[in-house]
């Protein structure tokens, strides 16, 4: 099977028959669903654009595991040219879409466990690279979206998983089979989930003896029986249950979330991939996390793109752009965008081989990236609503502005740079609002602090992996220090 269509990706979700509680009513029709249109749209971009022959270089790719043609969102990277293809093709997604387009955590995941399934059979004798191999070669050929969940709930942050007052805080193994395991607990934040074909899930931090059932890992299909969905609220998000696309900013693209509840879910022993081999859940938290934090050095710089684009426009239908205190507003969001797409590729440029052939970033290089990706969009989005004016919170709505009575008003004292449409600036205007303070705020803001971990997480890598140790010695060896 090729690649899919962004029609034939919506149908196959469609025949998911996936079900969600969405503001206190459970939803039988997701696909068409309001809430939730915009944000399968914004997936479906990832299988348009590789039918684009404007991206279908950067977009397609040879399996390193068939050999076959697959989108790179399946890829298992095989040097560093792909790292730095993955981060170049998630910034034209984020110019695609201008949000978060979901599909990057599967990918992340996948080549996270690739390479510590292959280093785990090695230690311990397990049989799991083979078993995600087999996973993964169906996800490439079928051209599927997968979630990689593993954010738990973590209850009180002061207690290890087995200390908890309810240990499902941190999903488990409750019960071991013949033919697999049944496991409970929960996972928070799942970017895109309902838009998935699988979900891989895997633990959210190192496991300490006595943690075996916490330091699980395997793979089902996200319409697995006992798994439940309850969609997240974004600011603004019933502006898309309006008729108007107006007052949604980007009217026709969204992130989605969800908390994704395992309610003693079956998992099959051939889709396990850990199972208490304590050792490995580190590293595979570690790859993980360092892929995504390498993704935000493509996706939010993507989104910036737009964001920058915008405050120049606006800038221009203000009148302003001659300004220079504006041009240098502009300069300046510019030269944060670029730090972080920097960042990006420089992680990926320093990549190198595990010992299973796939590619790992170089991990101080991408904490360091998505540490900035902590800070920047929160300055870019400063000086977008600093250049934009405060028409960002006050400006009335779509519907008083197809009012007879009040729209005449709204466009004659709208209007500015006669060169524009007062209408036009207002789309611009909404972009903005969206972008920093709107639903399109979660992605571009929220999980550019949260997202593949927080700052801390980031510092604490830093400190690991600067080699402080190094440093000093060279000191002492420059001045002579015993
Ligand atoms: Fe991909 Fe970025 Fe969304 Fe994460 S935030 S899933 S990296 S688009
Ligand atoms: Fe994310």
């Amino acid at each position: 099977m090729g690649l899919k269509t962004a029609e034939e990706y919506i149908e196959s979700v469609k025949d998911l028959g996936l079900q969600s509680h969405i503001m206190g009513k459970e939803c039988a029709d997701l696909t068409s669903h309001p809430l939730v249109r915009p944000s399968l749209k914004a997936v479906a971009q990832t299988y348009a654009l590789a039918h684009d022959p404007a991206y279908q270089d950067l977009m397609e790719v040879k399996s390193s595991i068939t050999g076959r043609i697959i989108n790179r969102f399946t890829h298992i990277h095989q040097g560093t040219e792909d790292l730095v293809n993955k981060v170049k093709m998630l910034r034209v997604c984020g110019n695609a879409t201008a949000c978060c387009f979901q599909r990057c955590v599967g990918m992340d995941a996948a080549n996270a466990l690739f390479s510590v399934t292959y280093e785990c059979d090695k230690e311990h004798g397990t049989s799991y690279h083979k078993r995600f191999l087999d996973f993964w070669t169906r996800v490439q050929d079928e051209d599927l979206v997968v979630d990689g969940a593993m954010t738990d709930p973590k209850g009180d942050r002061g207690k290890r998983p087995k200390d908890q007052l309810d240990p499902d805080l941190f999903l488990r193994v409750v019960e071991r089979k013949k033919d697999g395991v049944v496991v409970r607990g929960a996972k928070l934040h799942q970017t895109g989930m309902i838009n998935s074909h699988e979900i891989i899930v895997m633990p959210t931090l190192t496991m300490r003896p006595g943690e075996e059932d916490w330091a699980i890992c395997f793979a089902i299909p996200t319409n697995t029986p006992n798994v439940h969905y309850i969609y997240g609220r974004q600011s603004s998000d019933t502006r898309k249950l309006e008729e108007s696309g107006l007052d949604m900013g980007n009217p026709r693209y969204g992130g989605q979330e969800v908390m994704t509840v395992f309610e003693d879910v079956f998992v099959p022993e051939e889709r396990i991939f850990l199972n208490g081999e304590l050792d490995q859940v580190g590293k595979l938290v570690q790859r993980f996390a360092g892929y995504h934090r390498q993704s935000y050095g493509g996706c939010k710089v993507g989104v910036g793109d737009i964001l920058i684009g915008a405050t120049a426009l606006i800038a221009k239908m203000n009148g302003l752009e001659k300004a220079t205190h504006i041009q240098d507003k502009i300069i300046e969001m510019i030269h944060l965008n670029e730090t972080m797409f920097a960042c990006g590729i420089a992680c990926s440029a320093m990549g190198g081989a595990t010992d299973s052939g796939c590619y790992l970033i170089d991990l101080l290089l991408a904490n360091v990236c998505k540490l900035n990706v902590t800070r920047f969009p929160f300055e870019l989005a400063r000086l977008a609503l600093d250049v934009a004016g405060g028409l960002v919170g006050t400006m009335p709505s779509a519907k008083d502005l197809n009012d007879p009575v009040t729209g005449p008003y709204i466009r004659k004292y709208l209007a500015s740079n006669p060169e524009f449409d007062s209408v036009d600036r207002m789309k611009v205007i909404r972009l903005i609002e969206n972008l920093t303070i709107g639903a399109g705020a979660v992605s571009y803001l929220v999980e550019s602090m949260h997202g593949a971990g927080p700052p801390m997480a980031q510092r604490i890598m830093l400190r690991r992996q600067a080699g402080l140790e190094e440093k000093i010695r060279r000191v002492k060896e420059l001045l002579g220090i015993e």
